[in-house]
């Protein structure tokens, strides 16, 4: 049984910085609401204040335009609630930007994809309408939680601009892993998450353009300028700013995390060879690797390398625990026998080179004896047999 275990599943929560718990203990210890007036009051605004500009100076946007909302579900959500008649968007989009966009009434128009889950900018396909009808949007996520995908988001932009739409991206999964600069991709609104940069569960943001159209969801007490009602989660925002401030600080490790997945990713082909990398052809984000074994479903192959120490998830495939192709696998065209055998690994910056090293170890283990390359000896018969691991079922996440 290992002891050290390897999380390698970054993209459903990265483990929490340093700095964000430091910052989120320093908040816990102050009990006064950001609203009230008292010295107490303003130092806890404070805290929000200095989070709303970290976040900001992270995404490139104005702290005026940041709206500290529950996390990026809550921001995907308030952006479909706002009374759109066509929402133009992917199949690969997180649930939580489809399901609102279904429940909002609109029309669904779906955005094509190539195999790589590219969005062709050329290829949005929007009947252009008058400017001042805006009342179209075109919903495209910066990166995707799976692959890890970058979209071709400013050229994106431009083009829907130029049909009279608005423009969101989902950029949980973007932001802190690749540079993202909202004022110069162009866009209207960008949901973000703190967990996803080493920040906290349960915060996030909505970054709303000043003289885009909105109106706030969650109605009450007028925090958030109007726009998001409810007294703030100030050691969760602390935590999100300070995560935010340290990704922006550690970007130059950016490319060498890029070099470690790279690496990981050649080692695991060489290792079972058949493997297929989901998205290697387009630009990636530097911590997301899609690997399709060859002949192991994606839940057994969880359940195996999590008995094995190494926390990977089966992707989407399993909201709610039920098993399935993963549907954003099959939504670039991949054969459903295929789609169900996809694992995403996902790093961060802080994941060490024997952590990689643990779960190839695991991963060799995970074909047949006679498909497997050459393996190290203590490596070659270790199957962990599949049983109570199976609670270890990634959720959508
Ligand atoms: N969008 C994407 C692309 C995500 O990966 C996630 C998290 N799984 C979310 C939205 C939801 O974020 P949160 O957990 O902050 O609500």
């Amino acid at each position: 049984m290992t002891t050290t275990r390897a999380y390698l599943d970054c993209n459903a929560s990265e483990p929490l910085r340093a700095q964000a718990r430091t910052a989120m203990l320093a908040a816990l210890e102050q009990c006064a609401n950001p609203s009230s007036v008292h010295a107490e009051g303003r130092r806890a605004r404070g805290a929000v204040e200095t989070a709303r500009e970290q976040v900001a100076a992270l995404v490139g946007a104005r702290a005026a335009d940041v709206v500290f909302t529950s996390g990026a579900t809550e921001a995907n959500n308030a952006v479909l609630a706002q009374g759109w008649r066509r929402v133009h968007l992917a199949a690969i989009e997180h649930d939580s930007v489809l399901r609102p966009a279904e429940a909002g009434g609109a029309d669904m128009i779906a955005l094509p994809l190539d195999t790589a889950g590219r969005i062709d900018p050329a290829r949005l396909g929007l009947p252009s309408v008058a400017p001042d009808v805006r009342r179209a949007l075109v919903s495209v996520q910066l990166a995707g939680n799976e692959t890890g995908v970058v979209q071709p988001l400013a050229e994106i932009a431009a083009a829907a601009h130029g049909a009279g739409a608005l423009v969101h991206s989902d950029a949980a999964q973007a932001a802190g892993r690749t540079t993202v600069d909202f004022t110069a991709l162009g866009l209207d609104y960008m949901s973000l998450s703190a967990h996803k940069l080493g920040g906290p569960q349960g915060v996030g943001a909505l970054v709303v353009r000043d003289g885009a159209p909105f109106a706030a969801v969650m109605r009450g007490g007028g925090q958030e300028r109007g726009r998001r009602a409810g007294s703030e989660n100030v050691a969760g925002i602390a935590g999100f700013g300070a995560a935010a401030a340290a990704a922006l600080a550690e970007r130059e490790a950016l490319p060498a995390l890029r070099h470690l997945r790279d690496d990981m990713e050649r080692e695991a082909l060489r290792l079972l060879p058949g493997t297929l990398v989901v998205g290697a052809e387009a630009e990636r984000l530097p911590n997301t690797s899609c690997l399709v074994l060859p002949g192991l479903s994606a839940e057994m192959a969880v359940i195996r390398l999590d008995l094995a120490g190494i926390a990977v998830s089966a992707g989407a495939a399993c909201s709610s625990g039920k098993v399935g192709p993963n549907r954003v696998l099959l939504a670039l065209g991949l054969a459903p026998e295929l789609a169900r055998r996809a694992i995403r690994v996902s790093l961060s910056t802080r994941t060490t080179r024997d952590e990689v090293a643990r779960f190839l170890a695991a991963w060799a283990t995970l074909a047949p004896a006679d498909k497997r390359a050459a393996l190290p000896a203590s490596t070659q018969d270790t199957h962990p047999s599949p049983g109570k691991g199976a609670t270890a079922l990634a959720r959508a996440v």
